[in-house]
């Protein structure tokens, strides 16, 4: 599945480097890591990354001639290195229903993101309860009404501009009400107005720990990875305000840049969670570094 989300990128990357040996093998030489540094830069993958797997081919194949699959290979195990992380298992409370707090901008795949998560943890065997505390959203709110039809679960709703900590608590006492193993709580997401919705986020986390002491136990940021640096680098001010625990990349499948989750990881120092891999109920996976790298680049 994964290996599928990142065709784009993998065959914008090959083609790419693949151009490097026009003839049979190429010698290192600084003309070579140039040309490969600037190659790498173009998945996206920053500048520091960049230079660090240039630096490695060069220490590793200086004045050798090499072959495509030698870099490539290479190329998988410094990233490898780069993106592996501790755990990217959801943190579960140690009793009581489990409370997951998603954040992120507006369009960033947010909704879809709960949707897939829910089925996902719902599918495991988990009973699942859906908060829709984007209130000011009415279409997010019916998106993930429909979700929550698909995969026959509870979902709490507040009226149209509702105080969006009372559904999370709202959604926190259901979930303890019917003994439900997870709670997924939609937040708002306008980034114009981010000093409300830090304050909004704030009082989210201190309502819902009221109700049980130790949550949220997870609070997963969704980035878009169609987005570019760019982007990614304004969610930083989510990250560093809302406590953020983990990220949740969307739509990978649809980016010819993949590499950006190296920055990410730079970035952020969050573990990535899961990885949105399309719009279908399915189309979510846990991230792993070793199969991720080799997806990237072989
Ligand atoms: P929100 O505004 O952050 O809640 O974003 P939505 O969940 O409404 O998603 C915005 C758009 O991105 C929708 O058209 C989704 O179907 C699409 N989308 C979300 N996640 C993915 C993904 O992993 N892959 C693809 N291809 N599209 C996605």
């Amino acid at each position: 599945q994964v290996r599928k989300a990142l065709t784009k990128t993998r065959q914008a990357l090959n083609t790419d480097i693949r151009d490097l040996f026009k003839s049979e093998g190429r010698l290192v030489d600084d003309e070579f890591l140039q040309e490969l540094f600037a190659r790498l830069i173009r998945t996206d993958m920053g500048v520091t990354s960049a230079e660090a797997v240039r630096d490695d081919i060069g220490k590793r194949f200086r004045a050798r001639v090499v072959h495509l699959d030698d870099i490539l290979e290479s190329i998988t195990q410094q990233t490898q290195q780069m993106l592996s992380q501790e755990s990217t298992e959801i943190q579960f409370a140690e009793s009581g229903p489990t409370v997951i707090l998603v954040v992120g901008v507006n369009g960033s795949g947010k909704t879809t993101s709960i949707g897939k998560l829910a089925y996902h943890l719902h599918s495991a065997g988990h009973k699942v309860v859906l908060g829709a505390g984007d209130t000011f959203r009415a279409a997010a709110v019916q998106q993930l009404t429909v979700w929550a039809g698909r995969i026959g679960c509870e979902i709490v709703t507040g009226k149209h501009e509702a105080d969006p900590a009372s559904v999370a608590f709202q959604t926190v006492e259901k979930a303890v009400e019917i003994g439900a193993d997870v709670a997924i709580i939609d937040t708002a997401g306008r980034l114009q107005t981010q000093t409300n919705l830090m304050q909004q986020l704030d009082k989210i986390r201190r309502v819902i720990g009221k109700k049980i002491e130790s949550a949220p136990h997870e609070v997963l940021l969704v980035l878009d990875a169609t987005a570019g640096q760019n982007a990614i680098s304004q969610a930083r001010g989510f990250s560093d305000a809302a406590g953020c625990t983990g990220i949740v990349l969307a739509k990978l499948d649809g980016s010819a840049k993949g590499g950006v989750i190296v920055p990410i990881r730079e970035q952020f120092q969050l573990p990535v969670k899961f990885v949105g891999l399309g719009e279908g109920i399915e189309d979510i996976a846990t991230f792993d570094s070793a199969s991720f790298a080799k997806a990237l680049f072989q």
